[in-house]
């Protein structure tokens, strides 16, 4: 390709639009233009890359037996009303009335389409196990989409999902897409990590997310990791190993304090001048319109997922200063279990291990001293509810949990029989017996992937394509188009890379050399050949790789040996 019959608009200046490296070097680089919050056009380079990483992740599927198809972008509701995540879905699916006012959604996911697809199609276990993908835009109406293609509202997935009649042939079609996950991710230059999820609306028996570790500001997500096993989750999920049991104080009569001005925890520790760990936070949330007391250690955090699970609830929301004051009968700050009435009370098991400690008394600027539970109040649940924090234990090991943050690539379910159940999906076994099809689901991020990879490959002056994705593999760079010499070995060695099959860009627009450095340097192409006078005359042009520090001369007539030999080497 030629850039005069292409369409590079690359940027100088800094785009205040973009918070992160890999979002800057994308829109500096001319790959992508936003159209509105959360939604981008992918200019040609972008194109090449998508297909390219689209091409990685069709090929090991395909190795992995899946079989690609292309489902509706438009889906009728009912099917969504049968599982049940019309409502438990929420905000996030962009929902519309067609001209006959039938309910309508922009699918985010397809569990229901193509469940109902097989529903009509397979009847007996000779048709399974059975693996449908496809690479195809999703709509997601993300509350706070950022960070340019990482979290969009339209964003392209590659979605499988596997239909198996027996819980062995389930296994293991779960771990070819595993596999075919970590090759996948392995070809695109990064090495993914994979973690323990939470199955969250999805439903199911297991999960677990591909993650790329990053130290930048781009990690939307804390993983925990064992220090000396395997484990490994997203905190979300994560287990920690909880205190060996020690003895209780002898219980003492609860005591009510003034604690004037003092509501938060740094307040009422500094104010009653004890450690945060005495002190039992009473969090109340709405569970589905129902409040709830989630009670964790006074230096722990509460993780939201864990009582989501454990109230079961859809939605799950901070009670506001007015509905605080209904149920606790307190402003914000001083709500406590004890004489709490009509909200379920969680507690944290750590708060079960403490005596004598410290609570609101849901009365404005005042706490409790000397609260024991059972004696004071009594738990509707004991239940995990705090966030696993660096130097917790490892929940599998004596090791101790460390936390990193991490950017999710994929992710595969093991959904189970929720969708089958609900739509129908069954299939008769050889004695005739009629079974639901055992699930899993498996997604990948198809514009995500390739704008996380670019955390990793960038440097100063811009992006350091891996190989594989990279929209071209070799950029040539006459010096001067006015200079016929350099014109002309270009065009000779851009026409030789051509016919051997070699992706290359010629960059034949009529600008200052330093310009066209700058924009090699930022667009990123694995290896850049220079041609200008001080090589040429010793017969040769110059070729650096953009991850190396140096050019080397090369003999113009052995260009395409030196060109093999320099991407064989690189990632
Ligand atoms: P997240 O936790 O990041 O919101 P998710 O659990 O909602 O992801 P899935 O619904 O399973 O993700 O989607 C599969 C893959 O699609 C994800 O692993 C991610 O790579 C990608 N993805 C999900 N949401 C977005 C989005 N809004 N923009 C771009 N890619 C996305
Ligand atoms: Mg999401």
């Amino acid at each position: 390709m030629r850039w005069t019959q292409t369409y590079i608009p690359t940027l100088r200046e800094s785009q205040s639009e973009a918070e992160l490296i890999s979002h800057q070097l994308l829109l500096r680089g001319g790959f992508i233009r936003k159209l509105a919050s959360g939604i981008y056009l992918y200019l040609p380079l972008m194109q090449r890359v998508i297909t390219k990483f689209a091409d990685i992740v069709r090929d090991e599927m395909n190795k992995a037996g899946a079989l690609e198809i292309t489902m509706s972008v438009l889906c009728p509701a009912e099917i969504w009303q049968q599982t049940g995540r019309y409502e438990t879905v929420g905000k996030e699916q962009m929902r519309m009335k067609d001209r006959h006012q039938h309910e309508m959604l922009l699918c985010g996911t397809h569990e229901e389409t193509v469940t109902s697809l097989v529903a009509g199609e397979v009847k007996s276990y000779k048709q399974l196990p059975l693996n449908l993908y496809q690479i195809q835009v999703k709509f997601r109406d993300e509350i706070r989409p950022r960070f340019g293609l990482m979290r969009g509202r339209e964003f392209i997935m590659k979605d499988a999902y596997s239909f198996d009649a027996t819980e062995e042939s389930f296994d293991q079609s779960y771990q070819k897409m595993v596999d075919a996950y970590f090759a996948i991710f392995r070809r695109a230059g990064i090495e993914a990590v994979k973690v323990e999820s939470d199955t969250g609306a999805m439903g199911g028996k297991a999960a677990h997310e591909f993650m790329l570790l990053v130290d930048t500001n781009a990690g939307e997500e804390t993983i925990m990791f064992c220090d000396k096993c395997e484990y490994a989750a997203n905190v979300e999920k994560a287990e920690f190993r909880s205190a060996e049991e020690t003895d209780k104080d002898e219980s003492k009569p609860m005591e009510p304090v003034e604690t004037p001005g003092a509501a938060t925890i740094e307040e009422v520790t500094a104010f009653l001048k004890v450690k945060p760990s005495q002190l039992v936070k009473t969090l109340i949330y709405m569970a589905d319109d129902k409040p709830v007391a989630a009670l964790v250690r006074g230096d722990r955090e509460l993780n939201l997922v864990k009582l989501k699970n454990a109230t079961g609830a859809i939605d799950l929301e901070m009670a506001n200063d007015e509905q605080v004051q209904k149920y606790t009968g307190a402003p914000v700050g001083f709500a406590g279990p004890v004489g709490l009435k009509d909200v379920a009370i969680y507690v944290d098991p750590m708060v079960t291990k403490l005596s004598n400690f410290i609570v609101g008394a849901n009365e404005n600027e005042k706490h409790i001293l000397n609260v024991n539970i059972d004696r004071d109040f009594t738990a509707t649940e004991v239940v995990d509810l705090s966030e696993a924090a660096p130097g917790d234990g490892c929940p599998r090991c004596e090791g101790t949990l460390e936390a990193k943050s991490g950017i999710e690539v994929g992710n595969t379910f093991m959904l189970g029989t929720k969708y089958s159940e609900s739509l129908g999906a069954r299939f008769l076994d050889a004695d005739g017996k009629e079974h639901p099809i055992l699930m899993g689901s498996y997604g990948i991020g198809v514009t995500r992937t390739p704008q996380a990879v670019l955390e990793k490959y960038h440097d100063a002056n811009g992006i350091v394509w891996p190989k594989s994705i990279a929209p071209y593999l070799v950029e040539i760079v006459p010096v001067s188009m006015d200079n016929e010499s350099h014109t002309q070995t270009a065009e000779k060695l851009y026409e030789q890379l051509e016919a051997e099959g070699i992706d290359v860009l010629l960059d034949d627009r009529p600008e200052r050399p330093g310009v066209k450095f700058k924009d090699a340097d930022l667009i990123g192409i694995p290896v850049r050949i220079t041609i200008g006078d001080k090589a040429l005359k010793q017969g040769a042009v110059e070729m650096k790789a953009r991850s190396d520090e140096k050019a080397e001369l090369v003999p113009v007539e052995d260009v395409m040996k030196a060109v093999r030999e320099v991407l064989d080497r690189l990632n």
